[in-house]
C-alpha cells in the first residue's frame, strides 16, 4: 500500500525544505505548505533534529490535513534499511538515527536515503525513467553527484558510495577539488568552476552560474563558451560511465542542469565521440522531469520502494 499523503523532508548541506506531498493516481505529486529553513553548517544533530521538526509543524499547519509517512532526504551517507545518517562529509554528524527520530516524534512510517541516491529513485517513480530500470542520475549544482538505478533499485556500491561520477579526473591538472584530488568533474563544471571559468575569460569575478546563463541567452560569447566547456566535460565523464554501464538513460538535475539548453549540444557531442557507439547507440541524455523541487520528490518517492 503506497501512501498518499507523505510529509517531505530535504535536508541538504545548507537548506532544509518540507512539504507534503500528495501523490495522486498516475504518480501525479502537488506539494503544499512549503517551508524553507537556512541550516547552518556547524549544527549538530539536536540543532537540525530542532530545525526540522519546527519546519515539519509548520508545513503540518500551512497544510492541514493528516499524512501517512514521511520520506527524508540526507546530505551524506545513509543506511536505508534503518534510516540513518551515517556521515556528512560538510560536518561533524556520524550515526545520527534521523528516521527513528521521526518515527517516535509522529508515529508514522519513515523512510530516509542519501539525497542523490533518493533522486535518481524520484526519477524512477516520478519523473523521465518511470519506465526505465537502468540509468544514472548526475546531480550538477554547487557540486555534482551521482545516482545509479540497475535493474530497477538503487545501487549503492559495497561501500555506500557508488557513482561519485563528481569525482571523475576530466583534466589532467586541473582544478583543485573538495576531496583533496585535482582535475575532478565537480572542480571543472560544477556552479563555482563556471563562475571561475568565466572569471578567467572575462576577468569579472563573483558571477553565478545563473548569471552567466542570463548572459549566455543573451548572446554573450564567453557565457556561451563557458556552458560549451561544461558541457564537454559533462560529456566526458557521462561516456565514462555510459561505457562502463550500459545505462538506458543519463539524467541530468541540479541548479546547473536548468540551463541544460545551454550545453546540450556539446554534451551530446563530447558524449557521442567518446563512447563505443555500437554498445551505447540508444543511450539517451535527458534533463530531470523534476525541476528545481527535485529534493522533495526525492522525498516523497522514498516511500514507493
Ligand atoms: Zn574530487
Amino acid at each position: 500500500m503506497h501512501p498518499k499523503r507523505i510529509l517531505a523532508v530535504d535536508i541538504g548541506g545548507s537548506k532544509l525544505l518540507t512539504a507534503l506531498a500528495s501523490v495522486a493516481a498516475g504518480g501525479h505529486v502537488s506539494f503544499s505548505g512549503r517551508v524553507r529553513r537556512e541550516l547552518d553548517r556547524r549544527f549538530g544533530k539536536a540543532e537540525i533534529l530542532d530545525a526540522a521538526f519546527r519546519a515539519c509543524d509548520e508545513t503540518l499547519r500551512a497544510a492541514d490535513g493528516g499524512f501517512d509517512a514521511v520520506g527524508i532526504t540526507i546530505p551524506g551517507l545513509a543506511d536505508p534499511e534503518t534510516g540513518t545518517w551515517l556521515y556528512a562529509p560538510f560536518s561533524g554528524i556520524r550515526d545520527f538515527p534521523v528516521a527513528e527520530e521521526f518515527r517516535r516524534r509522529y508515529a508514522k512510517p519513515v523512510a530516509a536515503e542519501n539525497d542523490v541516491n533518493a533522486c535518481a529513485w524520484a526519477e524512477h517513480i516520478f519523473g523521465a525513467c518511470r519506465e526505465i530500470d537502468d540509468f544514472l542520475w548526475i546531480t550538477v549544482s554547487n557540486g555534482v553527484g551521482g545516482g545509479l538505478v540497475l535493474g530497477g533499485k538503487i545501487f549503492r556500491g559495497a561501500f555506500g558510495s557508488a557513482a561519485e561520477v563528481g569525482h571523475f579526473k576530466v583534466a589532467e591538472n586541473g582544478a583543485p577539488c573538495g576531496c583533496g584530488g585535482r582535475g575532478c568533474l565537480e572542480a571543472e563544471a560544477a556552479g563555482p568552476a563556471i563562475s571561475r571559468r568565466y572569471a578567467e575569460m572575462t576577468g569579472r569575478a563573483g558571477v553565478s552560474a545563473l548569471e552567466i546563463a542570463g548572459a549566455a541567452r543573451q548572446g554573450e560569447a564567453a557565457a556561451i563558451e563557458v556552458y560549451r566547456q561544461t558541457g564537454n566535460l559533462l560529456g566526458k565523464a557521462a561516456a565514462l560511465a555510459a561505457n562502463l554501464l550500459n545505462p538506458a538513460a543519463i539524467v541530468f538535475g541540479g541548479g546547473v542542469s536548468e540551463s541544460f539548453d545551454l550545453f546540450r549540444e556539446s554534451l551530446e557531442n563530447r558524449f557521442r565521440s567518446d563512447i563505443m557507439s555500437f554498445a551505447n547507440k540508444e543511450v539517451r541524455l535527458l534533463k530531470t522531469q523534476l525541476g528545481y523541487e527535485a529534493g522533495l520528490f526525492a522525498a516523497a518517492s522514498l516511500l514507493y520502494r
